[in-house]
């Protein structure tokens, strides 16, 4: 009987037992139900919900030959989003490719304490290392007054975001290719934001799951993870209004560098704030 079950769920074109096939292969995944549910979704072009509605569904040849592709692809570790080539982010639906980090929900804190800021109507905001445009887009979806420039120093970078913001039909902002401040077109900001490389270029994460296949330059910065963040805090000094914000995520054990880094130079109303897991994850001043 086992195995006849084997077989009949390995050869089953019904959601439920494919989904139940696909889990159990996914064990290295520590979201392996999610990440079967997250590519049949692709494969189907259906949302999440239609799998619960209706788990006896049958895929056709085509559709189940390329879903156990993917599922194949996922056992060896890619990652989902970059199987699907999109990723939920804020409120936005972004394509990502292997030239970009994938926009973690993480990183939505730092769209929102950006949104509590009281800038004129008429804004300028930047963000630097864009990658995917994933938080100039969500700021400037939010506040379509606001002038939002995003820069990255890659060109496949740049193209995407770009195709992100026709994607997504925003208007009110502009993509540079470029290294951080370099980049912008001006000075006088009233916000600049960045989630910059910030993992210590020894650290074990790096050679772990998802992160495996991201690209290093979006992840790692030196051997106390700060490169980027020294050169940014130096940089934005110059670039921002009087009285503008300088917003920056970071790992959970940078916050006191940073704080100082910042204080050194000459930012006050220094603070930071902590994310769902309670953990230093956003720097401002
Ligand atoms: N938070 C990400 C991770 O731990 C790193 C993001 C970044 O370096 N900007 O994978």
């Amino acid at each position: 009987f086992q195995n006849s079950c084997r077989n009949s769920c390995l050869n089953s074109y019904r959601v439920d037992r494919l989904l139940s096939w696909a889990t159990d292969l996914l064990t290295d995944s520590e979201t392996a139900r999610l990440d079967a549910e997250v590519l049949l979704c692709h494969i189907l072009q259906k949302d999440r919900s239609f799998l619960f509605t209706w788990p006896e569904h049958e895929l056709n040849e085509q559709q189940l030959s390329d879903f156990r592709l993917l599922v194949a692809q996922r056992q060896k570790g890619t990652p989902v989003a970059y199987l699907t080539g999109e990723r939920d982010f804020w409120t936005l639906k972004l394509a990502v490719s292997p030239a970009t980090l994938i926009p973690r929900p993480d990183t939505e804190l730092l769209v929102e304490q950006a949104l509590t800021k009281e800038l004129p109507e008429n804004a300028t905001v930047a963000d630097l290392g864009t990658g995917t445009g994933a938080i100039a887009l969500a700021l400037a979806s939010e506040r379509r007054q606001w002038t939002v420039v995003g820069v990255d120093k890659f060109r496949d970078a740049v193209k995407l975001a770009k195709q992100n913001a026709r994607s997504n039909r925003i208007n009110n902002v502009t993509f540079y290719q470029g290294s951080w401040c370099e980049a912008l077109p001006d000075d006088n900001y009233h916000m600049i934001v960045s989630n910059p490389p910030y993992i210590c270029c020894d650290d074990e994460h790096l050679s772990q799951g998802d992160v495996r296949f991201e690209p290093e330059t979006a992840l790692a910065s030196g051997t106390d993870g700060l490169n980027d963040i020294r050169i940014i805090i130096q940089q934005a000094v110059s670039r921002l209004h009087n009285g503008g914000w300088l917003l920056l995520e970071h790992g959970y054990h940078q916050a006191e560098a940073i704080q100082q880094l910042m204080r050194q130079a000459g930012f006050s109303r220094i603070s930071t704030i902590l994310d769902l897991s309670g953990h230093d994850r956003v720097t401002q001043g």
